[in-house]
């Protein structure tokens, strides 16, 4: 079902996040006939995949020896089209609704209504916002254009944004040293500054910096950054606080804070559902919220024994998928089909 009443949207499943396992959802859903809109805060698919890290590669899809965020967001794309989702970017699920014993009812802020007998929350850790440096000023010098690698940036979406530019990065983690290591080898030059000299970083991270700065490809502060200065907010320098009581000023073009982030539940925490710390308890044999039509795949939920992995949210996508039919198909019995041998799942596919 996919139709409009009064401006109001109405299909069998509105799909909350189009992250990776959103997009599987699709593919899932579809492969049984119910057809489904997708509404997320980004202004496009991938989720953490796209957001957070689109160019490193992932090395734990089945079957995949390596893929970046974004090339598995790009083939769950391609592998979701034949069904045709409808995607609603830039927008904020900000209400869910019962109308009745069979259908919810969901808002966004740019108040669209959307009507379903199915809702599937896959809204990962909620809208994740990076955790800035206290630093005064810092939001002047944010860069607008992503393709730049001028100014501050929380994450990096196009690696050769980055050359030939003076780079300061900030952090211990595995986000700070993983990029140190990343874009060093296009810089023109490369700081880390981190407050301590003891990384949360892999090990093997850590010694991959250290051997850089042995070399003097890359420096090394313990310290921390005291402050920004630039001109019409085009960043200049930065300046830092060494551990030892130093204060130095360094020519800089970038300057990359990775301090976390803060994942912001949001509204999903007001629907009422059953949570354990601002996660969806979830029935392991269907993904099922406690309210009937509500379910929640990937990083949103949880269960016993549960782990953030990509390829958990696929396998709760396919039981969601097998569970829901009955709610869009009350009367139809669902017959079980592989992909392989089913002519009529192959015809859905567009297999020729
Ligand atoms: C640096 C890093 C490396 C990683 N490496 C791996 C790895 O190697 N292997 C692996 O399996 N996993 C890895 N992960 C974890 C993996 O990315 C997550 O498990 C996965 O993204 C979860 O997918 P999801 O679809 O549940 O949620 P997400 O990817 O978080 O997507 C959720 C989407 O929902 C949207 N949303 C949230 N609330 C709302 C709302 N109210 N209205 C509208 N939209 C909303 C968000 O904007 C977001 O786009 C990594 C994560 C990070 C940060």
């Amino acid at each position: 079902m996919n139709g409009q009443k009064q401006n109001i949207i109405q299909t069998d499943v509105v799909i909350i996040g189009a992250g990776p396992c959103g997009l599987f959802a699709v593919f899932e859903l579809g492969l049984l006939d119910m057809q489904a809109h997708l509404i997320d805060i980004l202004d496009r698919p991938g989720g953490q995949c796209a957001e957070l890290y689109p160019e490193k590669p992932i090395y734990d899809i089945p079957g995949m020896v390596e893929v970046s965020g974004q090339e598995l967001t790009d083939l769950l794309m391609t592998q979701a089209a034949p069904f045709k989702p409808t995607f609603h970017f830039n927008r904020m699920v900000v209400a869910l609704e019962k109308i009745d014993d069979r259908l919810w009812r969901i808002t966004t802020d740019a108040q669209e209504i959307f009507e379903a007998p199915v809702i599937v929350i896959a809204a990962g850790g909620g809208s994740f916002q990076p955790k800035k440096p206290p630093l005064a000023g810092i939001d002047a010098f944010e860069a607008k254009d992503k393709t730049d690698g001028a100014g501050v940036h929380y994450a990096v979406r196009y690696v050769q944004a980055f050359a030939d530019k003076h780079i300061l990065i900030s952090g211990g983690g595995d986000s700070a040293l993983d990029w140190v290591l990343n874009l060093q080898p296009l810089a023109k030059s490369m700081t880390l500054v981190h407050r301590r000299d003891e990384f949360r970083a892999a090990p093997d991270s850590v010694r991959k910096m250290r051997a850089l700065v042995a070399e003097n490809k890359m420096t090394l502060h313990i310290g921390q950054v005291a402050d920004l200065k630039g001109e019409a907010n085009v960043l200049k320098q930065a300046v830092i606080k060494t551990k030892a009581g130093e204060t130095k000023t360094l020519a800089i073009d970038s300057f990359l804070p990775f301090f976390g982030l803060t994942m912001k539940l949001g509204p999903v925490a007001d629907w009422g559902l059953n949570l354990t710390e601002n996660l969806i308890n979830v029935d392991t044999a269907s993904f099922a919220t406690d309210q009937a039509g509500i379910y929640a795949i990937g990083d949103i939920n949880n269960y016993a024994g549960k782990r953030k992995l990509i390829l958990s949210g696929f396998h709760e996508a396919a039981l969601m998928a097998h569970d829901a039919f009955s709610r869009v198909y009350p009367d139809k019995k669902l017959i079980f089909q592989y992909t392989t041998s089913s002519t009529n799942l192959q015809k859905k596919l567009g297999v020729k």
